[in-house]
């Protein structure tokens, strides 16, 4: 990268960016260790806006990058040295403001070097012949993320394929909802394609409109439209063992049906997008407009009107401070209140020069991500871990939970300096990350306002006019909004699925009980892969994107093994599946969702954690990154 022509630009982006990664890429770049032993104090965290460091020491490194990007730009070679394992772990150390492990050097010396498309892609070993390819075809249900994403490998890899799409557009959930205030919670420079940065992001944390725009670009940039049928819902897939292909049964808009026949078959269904309504009696009796988040009515005009909002969850979160100040009325009706962490960066926009380090500082980029995967992910893992022998489960579960119960609770309280009548109302009454963790909204500021009320009494029925509590209390409202949340637990419905020996997929599976292997691979199904499957969601934090890439990439060392063989079916074994299951099991029955006193969405109604991960990112990075043929049978 050349930024020698733009002193402007790189003194802008100097002082904006932040030092802690400034001092990551000049490391990267010189291999000067001792800068990490002199910035070492001051780092305290990966996040961007801890930062402690003395303003002599960020002004040596912004001198010293200087020197070192014109020299770059003079001799014309690339930028950037090969850090060995022991400086590659002391930077992450650094990045983290912990010690990291030897466990994540490999990860991140593949997010340093290999960051296009074509370097993270499939390499064959042995071209399998054009007709084989031909052969391979896949099927893949949904255009959202992950349906993109496995489009965008399966073409590298040269093998034909076609996605199935029951919208009008692409981009699954960020095209589905579109309510106000709608948008990512994880920060977008993470929440991206790994090889597919955008320097644009106008906020850390985008709306959906930009996110939406994002995955559109990408279905252009990499030419899949061609491969998109829209409007066209899958309905059913069988699985033929006589020719080992999949029949695929497909609606259009307008009811037409289409049959497909395919090698493979892919889900990139997502789980968020079946909305839930909640049971509550005299539904619907209500005389108003009704609907819930990712239905939202287009044509609804909330400003003068008295709103009823049911649920308080990551939708209701967004949506209440989004509508607060144009309502008459809004009342908020909790049935249990989240814990809500405040991220000074929730609300920025990204100052120019910070975008103009990300395009333009080699391993800039990178190194912010480490810092955004650490702080968003794997760092939070053991707040997670019951502790035991920790004397106060109800309220925490270990000493790192505690910490941040503290640092939540200390943040409600000031929020609500004025009104500690709320307080009994939105502290929760059991451990951090027993649901998912929200960043403050407003959220609270918003409760504070004359026109919100926050009801907890339980609604006792929807009557025409609006909510009864149990209290016997009507509360009239224009109209009613559900931020209830999706049925998840029906993983894949209502797609009927069978495999091999006439297996039904849900039948399989029994009641709300979804699994898989890595989340991607049942037995009796083969060919057959999932996405953001079972056990691949991630309440804590986290990027679902970079799960969906490890699973793509495990998918596609299936194949290549399917097809460089010569087989027709790859399916892995059923004692390969309940082990690693059990061992699913087994980390979850020390975790928070299974933690007494929480409730969330991720557990079915026997208690067994379906929908996340218990892994840290970066063992299922591992694991997804290797195929080993003792686990598939292929026939
Ligand atoms: P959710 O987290 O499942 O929240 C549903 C809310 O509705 C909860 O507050 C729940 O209360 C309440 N509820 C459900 N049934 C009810 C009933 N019968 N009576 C009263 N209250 C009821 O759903 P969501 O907010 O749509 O979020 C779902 C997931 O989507 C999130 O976990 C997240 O993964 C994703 N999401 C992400 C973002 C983002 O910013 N990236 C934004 C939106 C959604 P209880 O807690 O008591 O069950």
């Amino acid at each position: 990268m050349n930024t020698s022509g733009d002193t402007a630009g790189l003194q802008d982006a100097l002082e904006a960016a932040d030092p802690a990664t400034l001092l990551l890429a000049l490391v990267q770049l010189t291999g000067e260790r001792h800068w990490l032993e002199t910035a070492k104090p001051f780092i305290r965290g990966p996040m961007s806006y801890q930062e402690f460091m003395p303003q002599p020491l960020r002004a040596a490194i912004r001198e010293r990058l200087r020197e070192v990007l014109a020299e770059t730009a003079r001799s014309g070679k690339p930028a950037g040295r090969e850090a060995d394992d022991a400086l590659l772990r002391e930077m992450m150390s650094v990045a983290a403001g912990e010690p990291v492990s030897d466990q994540y050097i490999a990860m991140m010396r593949e997010d340093l070097t290999d960051d296009t498309l074509k370097s993270r892609s499939l390499k064959w070993r042995k071209l399998p012949e054009p007709a084989a390819l031909r052969d391979a075809e896949v099927v893949i249900i949904g255009a959202g993320m992950s349906g993109l994403y496995a489009g965008m490998q399966l073409r590298e890899a040269g093998i034909p394929f076609v996605i199935l799409e029951k919208n009008d557009a692409v981009g699954g959930t960020w095209y589905e909802n579109i309510y106000p205030g709608c948008g990512v919670d994880t920060p977008n420079h993470f929440y991206s394609y790994a090889f597919e940065p955008n320097h644009d992001w106008s906020h850390f944390f985008a709306k959906r409109d930009e996110l939406w725009n994002y995955f559109e670009k990408v279905a252009d940039k990499y030419d899949l439209r061609q491969h998109i049928r829209l409007g066209t819902e899958v309905v059913d897939a069988r699985y033929d063992e006589r020719d080992a292909r999949w029949r695929v049964t497909a609606q259009g808009a307008d009811g037409t049906e289409r049959k497909l026949s395919a090698r493979v078959l892919v889900s990139a269904v997502g789980v968020l997008n079946r909305p839930k309504l909640p049971d509550i009696a005299g539904l619907a009796s209500f005389a108003g407009p009704a609907f819930h988040t990712a239905q939202w009515d287009r044509e609804f005009d909330w400003r003068g009107k008295r709103v009823a909002m049911i649920g308080t969850g990551a939708s209701g979160h967004q949506v209440g401070p989004g509508i607060a100040p144009e309502v008459e009325r809004l009342m908020i009706f909790q049935r249990s209140p989240h814990w809500v962490v405040a991220n000074p960066n929730y609300h920025e926009g990204v100052a120019a020069g910070k975008k103009w380090a990300l395009a333009n500082i080699p391993f800039y980029l990178r190194w912010y991500r480490f810092q955004l995967f650490w702080g968003f992910a794997d760092g939070l893992h053991t707040a997670l871990q019951v502790d035991p022998d920790w004397p106060h489960p109800q309220r925490s579960l270990n000493a790192v939970n505690e910490k941040h119960r503290r640092f939540m609770e200390r943040h409600i309280r000031t929020e609500l300096a004025e009104r500690p009548d709320l307080l009994p109302k939105v502290i929760p009454d059991y451990p951090p990350y027993g649901k998912r963790i929200l960043i403050d909204n407003h959220w609270f500021r918003m409760l504070t306002r004359p026109n919100v009320d926050l009801v907890t009494d339980p609604i006792e029925a929807i009557v025409p006019e609006g909510i009864r509590t149990a209290d016997g209390r009507v509360w009239p409202a224009d109209a009613l909004v559900f931020a209830t949340g999706f049925k998840v637990s029906k993983m894949l419905h209502p797609i009927d699925i069978t495999g091999r020996d006439g297996r039904n997929l849900r039948e399989f599976w029994g009641a709300d009980d979804a699994k898989a292997y890595l989340g991607l691979t049942v037995p009796g199904f083969p060919n057959f892969f999932m996405l953001t499957g079972p056990n691949t969601g991630l309440a804590h934090g986290g990027n679902q994107i970079f799960m969906t890439e490890c699973g793509v990439r495990h998918m596609m060392l299936c194949l290549r093994e399917l097809l460089e063989s010569g087989h027709r079916s790859i399916e892995c074994r059923p004692e390969v599946y309940e082990r690693y299951n059990r061992e699913v099991d087994a980390l979850h029955a020390r975790m928070v969702w299974t933690h007494k006193g929480t409730t969330n969405w991720y557990r079915n109604p026997h208690g067994r954690v379906f929908a996340i991960t218990p892994w840290r990112l970066v063992e299922y990075w591992k694991m997804t990154s290797n195929f080993d043929e003792a686990e598939y049978e292929m026939r």
